[in-house]
């Protein structure tokens, strides 16, 4: 069987198809620019045949895009453990909480899994030089894995985002531009210079294999829970990779057989001072609207329009999920009883993650019985400024 069972790119929004060769961002038909999914020519695959392979994203490769093992841009990203969180749960009447927990990823945080995959195939596809708009733990990804792949990144993010997103950019050899905006502003301008420059564009959902980097969480819920999925998945959602990406995991193992149809209900957490996702879900609208004077410290949530947000918004009806927000104040308690309960230091993405759940089962939308995973998204140690 081959390496990767890849067969074509589709468009999420028009289902036009492409073929893998070229460099492609999104869909080109006019007026459509859809976000576009890597298909695969699912071969049967057991999956006892995965199990004595390393933990790491390519884990999968069947259903991964590299198409040789020599294409892997890898520094062990992926195979996080999930931690079922029993004094937290104690605490809160939970006895089945469980936290993913992403920190231990190369620099830091998930983006680790999407930067991966992404940086394996723009090389194998022949770019020289990459560029994207970051909130901060994206551009050192996307930075590391290009040193590690001999190739040249140009990382726009916002001048207030921590000094210490910066650092380590500069420290991986990225050429680094601060931005007197917001990630969408830095976007527009790698969107400017990308072609006079020679660049090759890997904003989230706007190239194809970020989002199967991520989709590997997918995979690793099912292999850890038995080849089951959990009742509740409470992600933290800035343009929302992961919890598109386990989405598109959950199809791909139930057409394999590895899983039933049964689905967790996907929960979408902003912040409060950035919420497109829950005001657009809360209004039964497709699409939201970019959320204005965005803040919230936590930078990976300070995304005001997700570019793939008519997917979020579809999977969290498909799922009967819910999205709701916490404040920045609520984050640093999630982030201490996550410390103090469970011995992580989370990222205040995962702190707000945890909070939601305890408002979820406040209004009864969550049963405390029920097998809740919480998405700790990265490491706390950034953001002690
Ligand atoms: C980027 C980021 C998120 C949001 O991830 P998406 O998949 O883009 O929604 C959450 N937490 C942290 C720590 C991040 O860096």
């Amino acid at each position: 069987m081959a390496f990767s069972s890849l067969s074509h790119l589709a468009c999420t929004k028009c289902g036009a198809t492409y073929d893998v060769g070229p460099l492609l961002n999104v869909c080109t038909k006019t007026e459509c620019a859809g976000a576009l999914f890597a298909e695969y020519a699912l071969a049967s695959l057991s999956r006892d045949d995965t199990a004595g392979r390393p933990r790491t994203i390519w884990r999968w490769h069947e259903l991964m895009p590299a198409r040789r093992p020599e294409e892997i841009v890898s520094l062990g990203e992926g195979g996080t453990p999930l931690l079922h969180a029993k004094r937290l749960g104690a605490k809160n009447a939970m006895p089945r909480l469980y936290v993913k927990e992403e920190a231990g990823n190369p620099t830091g945080s998930f983006k680790a899994r999407g930067l991966g995959a992404a940086v394996t195939m723009a090389k194998a596809l022949g770019a020289r030089k990459l560029a994207l708009p970051t909130a901060g733990n994206a551009g050192g990804a996307a930075a590391a894995y290009a040193a590690a792949a001999g190739l040249e990144c140009h990382v726009f993010m916002p001048a207030d985002t921590p000094k210490v997103f910066r650092i380590e950019c500069k420290a991986y050899g990225a050429r680094v531009t601060l931005v007197d905006g917001l990630i969408d502003d830095c976007g527009r301008m790698v969107a400017q210079k990308k072609d006079a420059e020679g660049w090759f564009d890997v904003s989230t959902l706007k190239e194809p294999y970020r989002v199967e980097g991520k989709k590997t969480m997918g995979y690793e819920l099912a292999e850890d829970f038995g080849w089951t999925l959990p009742d509740v998945v409470v992600y933290p959602t800035g343009g929302g990779t992961g919890l598109i990406g386990m989405w598109k995991a959950f199809g791909e193992m139930e057409r394999l057989g590895w899983i039933g149809s049964a689905r967790p209900r996907m929960v979408s957490v902003q912040a409060e001072g950035c919420a497109p996702i829950p005001k657009a879900y809360a209004e039964g609208k497709d699409v939201s609207v970019r959320f204005e004077n965005a803040h919230t410290y936590a930078s990976g949530l300070r995304v005001p329009k997700a570019y793939a947000d008519y997917l979020i918004l579809k999977i969290l009806r498909e799922s009967k999920g819910e999205a709701l927000t916490v404040t920045d104040d609520e984050m640093r308690r999630g982030v201490n009883e996550l410390a103090s309960s469970e011995g992580l230091f989370a990222a205040p993405e995962g702190g707000a993650a945890w909070e939601a759940v305890k408002k979820l089962v406040a209004q009864g939308k969550v049963d405390r019985g029920e097998r809740v995973v919480v998405f700790d998204t990265g490491t706390g140690y950034k953001y002690v400024e």
